[in-house]
């Protein structure tokens, strides 16, 4: 009886699944009327779209070079496609997804990424979030923007990596910290085997999480692996 009441009046999850059917009349960021898109054409013109970058790891270059650190040490993911920088508003959006779980924000970016993709992979995977964070959220913003963009792209959308622990949430630590903190918490399912991947993540910090589902990826004998991520955050300096 009292779980039952529980999951009825669970007026948050009410509010969230009204949110992830309702079709925008307004601009989310500037409110002007907008019927069909997310957001009005000045307010798209002006999100904080990325520089040149480097095509390992997204970081801005001149005539989008490889950077000197993935010329270094080249990195697990063979590619990284950011539709647009980590910062305002863009933010706002992203966490209008994370926290109301909207579709009409999860299909704007995939189609932001469905722009910049130039080689089709075989197969996209959804970065999985941890099992208590999935549960305390109930969705995966991530599995919604690769959904949308599995659709856009007439590509399969499968359950390729899983959580195989909790992390700490890596915003908490600092960036020399947060590669240790993901090492090994993915595993890969056979499914990857022999073929192109690509992971779609909401946002790119250090790379350290994506490196690490890559890792597990190319351990479960996926071909290639890429990243396909709606934005990278610029690093302090
Ligand atoms: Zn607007
Ligand atoms: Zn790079």
């Amino acid at each position: 009886m009292s779980n039952r009441l529980a999951v009825i009046f669970d007026k948050s999850k009410l509010w969230r699944d009204a949110g992830r059917f309702a079709l925008p009349q307004h601009c989310a960021l500037c409110a002007a009327a907008c019927a069909g898109h997310l957001v009005c054409a000045a307010c798209d013109a002006a999100l904080p779209r990325l520089p040149t970058a480097c095509p390992r790891c997204a970081l801005p270059t001149p005539g989008g070079a490889v950077c000197g650190h993935c010329t270094m040490r080249p990195p697990r993911l063979a590619a990284t496609l950011a539709a647009f920088a980590y910062a305002y508003p863009l933010d706002r959006l992203l966490h209008a997804l994370k926290y109301r779980g909207a579709v009409a924000y999860a299909e704007f970016f995939a189609s932001a990424l469905a722009a910049i993709v130039t080689r089709t992979p075989d197969l996209l995977v959804a970065l999985p979030l941890s099992a208590s964070r999935q549960r305390e959220r109930g969705f995966n913003q991530a599995q919604e923007i690769a959904r949308a963009l599995a659709a856009a792209l007439r590509v399969p959308l499968v359950q390729g990596l899983v959580r195989r622990r909790d992390t700490a949430a890596q915003a908490a630590l600092p960036w020399a910290q947060r590669r240790r903190n993901v090492r090994g918490a993915f595993a890969a399912l056979p499914v990857v085997a022999g073929r192109r991947i690509a992971i779609v993540d909401d946002v790119m910090t250090t790379g350290a999480t994506l490196a690490a589902a890559a890792d597990a990826a190319l351990r479960a004998g996926a071909l290639e692996v890429e990243a396909l991520v709606v934005a990278r955050t610029l690093p302090p300096s």
